[in-house]
């Protein structure tokens, strides 16, 4: 597939970034690998002159960019999101190589639109927002002095995206070599299946919102590590649905 269509499919995401100056960075970034599609979380500040400064050339996608508020919105569309973090979470997917995980990113991309994130300058991605994830991705650095930039840590990725799209070899991992018979499901599509498995989990009593503990995220991180396709919700919604029928736990509401 045409490089320059895989980068434009790939949406870089800012989680409640503090600094209008890094915003700027990263669309720099960004321009200079050939990505353009950048959504902001609930900024701190933008638009910003500072901003503007950073961008240098890159003005046009602090123009075009999106700012929303929630990162379920931000990654409605997409069929695969890399979480950024420079340590592992307890609940989170499994933290890969760079390289490795953008190899699946880019077989995926070329199915659709796809989103690497990133977390605030201070607090990094809450554990909520990784979740969100169906990968993990930590740079390698020195031990004693991991955390880079934000505006740093894009560009890597950024490069990596760039490497990976324009190599003669296919992107490794995956997609690309059995093609998906379905689509992927997009994530509003996977939102749908886990606010139905919650419902009916809840209304047979497997499921306690009161005392959540970690079934949702380990549902999450199961079907994360999966990779969907629109097909296999589809049947999986359907098995919910008939057995609400037959147990008479079905709720209009439900069904997102
Ligand atoms: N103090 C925060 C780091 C914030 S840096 C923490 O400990 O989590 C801002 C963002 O840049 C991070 O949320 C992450 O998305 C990215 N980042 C920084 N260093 C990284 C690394 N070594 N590997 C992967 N992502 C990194």
């Amino acid at each position: 597939m045409n490089p320059e269509v895989l980068l434009s499919r790939i949406r870089v995401v800012l989680c409640r970034p503090s600094h209008p100056g890094n915003i700027g960075a990263v669309a720099r970034a960004m321009k200079t690998m050939g990505l353009s599609d950048l959504y902001l979380v609930s900024p701190r500040q933008f638009p910003d002159p500072e901003a503007d400064t950073r961008a240098t050339g890159a003005v046009d996608l602090l123009h075009r960019a999106t700012v929303c508020d929630s990162l379920k919105t931000a990654l409605a569309e997409t069929s695969f999101a890399i979480a950024m973090s420079a340590r592992q979470r307890d609940l989170g997917p499994t933290i890969g190589q760079p390289r490795e995980v953008v190899g699946r990113l880019l077989a995926e991309a070329a199915d659709g639109k796809v989103a690497m994130v990133f977390g605030n300058e201070t607090m990094g991605l809450s554990n909520e927002e990784v979740i969100h994830c169906q990968a993990a991705v930590c740079i390698p650095t020195n031990p004693k002095f991991s955390s880079l930039n934000l505006g740093a840590a894009v560009q890597v990725l950024c490069y990596e995206c760039r490497m990976a799209a324009y190599s003669a070899q296919p992107p490794v991992g995956g997609h690309l070599a059995t093609p998906a018979a379905s689509p992927r499901a997009t994530q509003e599509e996977i939102e749908g299946l886990y606010g139905h498995l919650q419902a009916l989990m809840t209304d047979t009593g497997f499921f306690n919102p009161k005392q959540p503990g970690r079934l949702l995220p380990k549902l999450r991180r199961l079907f994360g590590r999966v990779g969907l396709e629109r097909d296999e919700v589809n049947i999986l919604r359907g098995i919910l649905s008939s057995t609400q029928a037959r147990t008479g736990h079905g709720r209009k509401g439900d069904l997102s």
